[in-house]
Formats: C-alpha cells, sequence, structure tokens
C-alpha cells in the first residue's frame, strides 16, 4: 500500500493538504519531524497514516484526555484498530485495554503525558513502539503558553526505549524560541521540520474598544442570527453572568467552563457541535481538539492571556475555509484581570516572568494601528511581505486618525522626570494633576510636568502611554507591578523630529471639558 492507497482507503481523502506529504513521506522512512501547522491544519492525520504502514506500535501522547475517547471512536469507524489509556478507566477497564495492547491488538495507542511516568511505563516500554507521536508539543516548553511539566519526561521515556523510535512532534502554535526548545529538549534527531504558516486568511481580525460590551454583543448576535460562534470570556463568573443576560435578551447561548457539572458541560458541547445552539459562552476550558467547521466568529470578551492562545482560540473560527470573523473586544480592567490570573497561575518567579512578557505582547495587539494580520504572523517569527493586509480591522478602519506628537512628548517626558519608577497610573495621574495622596507623599506634585495634561481622562492618557508602548517608545517591565522605562526611539520623537497618529476616538474618549483630576 503507497500513501496515496492509505489516504483513501482510510481517510477517504484524495490529496494531501499543504505539509502532509512531507510529514508522512519523513515518518516512514524512518526520519523524525516536528510539523507546525494551524488549528484545522489536518496534524492527526500525518501520524496516523504512518502509523498504519510502520511494522510496530504507534505511541500517540496527547494532553487531551477528554478527546481520546472520540479520537479512538474515529478511527475505530475509519476500520483502524486504536485505544487509549487514562485515568478515565476503571482499573478494571484497564488492566483488560492493557493484556488487548500486549496482545498485540491495537497499531496506535492513545496515553496522557503522565502516564509516561507511572506504573504503565514499564508495560509501555515492552512494546514493539516504531512511532511516538506528540500532539500539542509546545507544552514542553516553558516559553510556550500552555507549560505541562509532564511533558519534560516525554524524552526520558524516549530514551528508555530498547529500539528509539520515530519521534514526531506537532503543534498548531510556537513562535521562533519555542520551536528551538521543541526540539532540543524532546531532543529531535535532524527532523524534517515543516511549517505551513499562520497565515489564516478567510479570518477577519478585529479589536474593538466598545463602550458596552454587552450591548455590542447582543447586536452582533442578532445581527449574525444564524450563524454558530464562540465567545470566550477570561472567567467562568463572567461566562455564567453573559450566557444569563444573553438568555434575557432572547438569544440563544449555552455555557461551557470547567467548574460545570460534566454531563451538562458535555450536552452543552454537543449541542453546539451538532449546531441545536448556536452560541456557545465559554472559558478557555472549550475548543481544544474540537473541530467544528462552521463556526462563523469567535468573539474574545476579555483579552486572552497572551498571543498563542489568543490565535488558537480565535482559529477555531472558519475551519472550512469560509469567510469568519474574529473580534477581540478589549478594555483596560482585562489587564488587570490577566495579572491576577497569572499571580495564582504560578508561583515560580521565571515563569511569572515569561507569562508577564507573553501578555504584554497582546496588550500592544490590542493598541496597535498597523495591521493586525502581520502583528499576529510577526509573533509567530513569520516574514510579512505587505504592510496592510487589506482584511482586518486596521486596515479597514476609518477612525480619523489624529496627531498625538505632543501627547506622547509629555507622557515621555513624565516618565522621565518621575525617574521612570513609576507605572500608567501614577504617570497619568502626575499629568493630570492628580492631588491623590500618594502623589503628594511620593513629591509628584513637584515635577515639571505635574499637571500639564489635566484636559485628558486618565484613560485616554493610559490609551496613549499604551499605544506609545506598542509602538516600542516605551518598554514596559515584566513585573508585578510594572514600571515605565523610555527607549532608545524616543529620541526623534521627543526632539520633533518624528510624528505619531493615533484613532481619534480613543484620545478623545470624554469631551476635554467634562473631564476633572481626581
Ligand atoms: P488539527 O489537528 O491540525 O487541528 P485535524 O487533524 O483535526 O486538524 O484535521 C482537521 C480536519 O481536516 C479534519 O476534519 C480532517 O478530517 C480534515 N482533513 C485532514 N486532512 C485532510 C485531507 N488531506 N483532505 C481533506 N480533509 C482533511
Amino acid at each position: 500500500m503507497d500513501l496515496f492507497q492509505g489516504l483513501k482507503k482510510y481517510f477517504g481523502y484524495d490529496e494531501f493538504r499543504r505539509g502532509q506529504k512531507e510529514l508522512v513521506e519523513g515518518i516512514v522512512s524512518g526520519k523524525d519531524v516536528l510539523g507546525i501547522m494551524p488549528t484545522g491544519g489536518g496534524k492527526s492525520l500525518c501520524y496516523q497514516l504512518p502509523a498504519l504502514m510502520l511494522d510496530g506500535i504507534t505511541l500517540v501522547i496527547s494532553p487531551l484526555i477528554s478527546l481520546m475517547k472520540d479520537q479512538v471512536d474515529s478511527l475505530n469507524e475509519m476500520g483502524i484498530k486504536a485505544s487509549y489509556i487514562n485515568s478515565s478507566l476503571t482499573r478494571g477497564e484497564l488492566n483488560q485495554r492493557i493484556n488487548e495492547i500486549k496482545n498485540n491488538q491495537y497499531k496506535i495507542i492513545y496515553v496522557a503525558p503522565e502516564r509516561l511516568t507511572s506504573e504503565g511505563k514499564d508495560f509501555l516500554q515492552k512494546l514493539n513502539i516504531s512511532l511516538v507521536a506528540i500532539d500539542e508539543a509546545h507544552c514542553i516548553s516553558q516559553w510556550g503558553h500552555d507549560f505541562r511539566p509532564s511533558y519534560v519526561q516525554i524524552p526520558k521515556f524516549i530514551e528508555s526505549l530498547e529500539k528509539r523510535p520515530v519521534v514526531a512532534a506537532f503543534t498548531a502554535t510556537a513562535t521562533e524560541r519555542v520551536v528551538e526548545e521543541i526540539e532540543n529538549l524532546i531532543n529531535l534527531k535532524a527532523p524534517i521540520s515543516v511549517n505551513t504558516g499562520f497565515d489564516r486568511p478567510n479570518l477577519f481580525y478585529q479589536v474593538l474598544k466598545v463602550p458596552d460590551k454587552l450591548a455590542y454583543t447582543s447586536k452582533y448576535l442578532q445581527e449574525n442570527n444564524g450563524d454558530s460562534g464562540i465567545i470566550y470570556c477570561s472567567t467562568r463568573k463572567t461566562v455564567e453572568s453573559l450566557t444569563k443576560k444573553l438568555k434575557e435578551k432572547g438569544i440563544d447561548a449555552a455555557d461551557y467552563h470547567g467548574g460545570m457539572n460534566s454531563d451538562i458541560r458535555k450536552k452543552h458541547q454537543e449541542d453546539f457541535i451538532f449546531g441545536r445552539t448556536k452560541i456557545i459562552v465559554a472559558t478557555n476550558a472549550f475548543g481544544m481538539g474540537i473541530d467544528k467547521p462552521d463556526v462563523r466568529f469567535v468573539i474574545h470578551y476579555n483579552m486572552p492571556q497572551n498571543m498563542e492562545s489568543y490565535y488558537q482560540e480565535a482559529g477555531r473560527a472558519g475551519r472550512d475555509g469560509e469567510d469568519s470573523q474574529c473580534i477581540l473586544l478589549y478594555s483596560p480592567d482585562d489587564i488587570v484581570k490577566q495579572k491576577i490570573l497569572v499571580e495564582n497561575g504560578t508561583r515560580s518567579p521565571k515563569r511569572q516572568k515569561i507569562l508577564y512578557q507573553n501578555l504584554q505582547y497582546l496588550i500592544d495587539y490590542c493598541h496597535t494601528n498597523e495591521c493586525l494580520r502581520n502583528e499576529i504572523l510577526s509573533y509567530f517569527g513569520e516574514r510579512i511581505v505587505d504592510k496592510s493586509c487589506s482584511s482586518c480591522g486596521n486596515c479597514l478602519s476609518e477612525s480619523e486618525m489624529i496627531d498625538i506628537t505632543v501627547e506622547a512628548q509629555k507622557i515621555l517626558s513624565c516618565i522621565y522626570r518621575t525617574g521612570q519608577r513609576y507605572g500608567t497610573a501614577v504617570i497619568a495621574q502626575v499629568l493630570r494633576g492628580s492631588k491623590n495622596k500618594r502623589i503628594i507623599d511620593f513629591g509628584l506634585d513637584k515635577v515639571s510636568t505635574y499637571g500639564i495634561m489635566k484636559e485628558y481622562t486618565e484613560k485616554s492618557i493610559k490609551e496613549i502611554a499604551l499605544t506609545l508602548a506598542a509602538k516600542d517608545y516605551i518598554y514596559i517591565t515584566t513585573d508585578k507591578f510594572p514600571v515605565l522605562k523610555l527607549t532608545q526611539k524616543c529620541k526623534p520623537l521627543l526632539k520633533g523630529q518624528e510624528k505619531i497618529f493615533h484613532k481619534k476616538e480613543l484620545v478623545y474618549q470624554k469631551p476635554a471639558s467634562k473631564a476633572k483630576a481626581e
């Protein structure tokens, strides 16, 4: 059976998708591979087809325990002998499964990475494993957005096997740095590396700062009535309250988060997948590996924690290649929420620093006036050819752009005069001439930039400061209490040799006359 016969016989396809053939051929010829493909690119086939062509067993390592059963069921339906072992099995089921595997009844076995260090390990080591496929390989990297300590054990397990199998790693999100780490940490041997690129031309990206997120969302849902869509929120509480409010407005939406009863959660997921419910409101617990082709929009009700998560979540729209929208509703409160999540998420200072750095990139994304598609692609290290994609919110924006050079100069000099020791809130308060106790106690009312932007709201000043950070005039430290510092890029702007522009409505959020100093 050659590759194309296998493709047709088992999967029913006539052609490979971009990158698949190279990866499949690489594996079958005994080479390690690294496949970087966007969500929906067709990664599974890249290890499932070789699994059928190689002699021994293929072990698929995946963190997505909840999906293993579905994946195995669909393989079985295709006539491929597959099975899984994970913590959802009872002891009896597990023993039976192990016996079946030992008796060579399966070609493909899915395991969770934790299994490689537990009691299951010895039995796995005795199998004739010809291929180890590692799904979601970015989980091995501390630099990635989804680091999982159990992934670190994978290379040790591979080394412990009598005969080294072919090792194939796959991911949908990886910056250059993460790709390097995957190669090194998994110890891939001269891998054939295929990166199909991150661009999803059918996705329209947009960042909106709306005065009322609920009003915007309900109007959007009414206007797009009949389309399937996902609304991501950063907390379970927001998921619940938003679902309730949407229902009150007569919109049929279901909620989904990790704290719900698992039967109800499963029902909501299935109702959405089969189109019985059009709208699902969810935390990031929803979606990994869910293959619903006709999701027409993904709205982020809150800013997520980093670009990788955003790309992956937004990327659940338009898997069928049809035009779809990815809208991020940004508000400054989201930054505070995400910082709390970082704080609670890890105690390791090194990891926290990484998470803050990743968060800053997304904050920059929300403040840029440049092409959003290019911002995403450049994050993943892709070379940009055209400066404008002509199909994102920024490229099509009709906002009036105004010159904010003077405002920028005032903010930059205030940062300088106050010793580059404070965050956006303090800088904005100094510029507005705030009588806040902290400002007076620190003696900041004595600096020459005190009160020179009285006519602006604190929000507007912060908005401009964050825009300056997005454009690299300001560097924001990645600490718990981030501090604004000037970069080399400031000089021409401060000397008046350069101008800077911003969307009018974002600078003047309130009529200047109504803004009064706090
Ligand atoms: P990923 O894991 O990269 O997100 P999947 O492996 O789940 O993507 O594949 C996404 C969808 O594309 C699936 O519905 C799959 O059946 C389909 N698919 C994969 N390869 C091909 C192909 N060569 N031709 C047509 N459809 C394909």
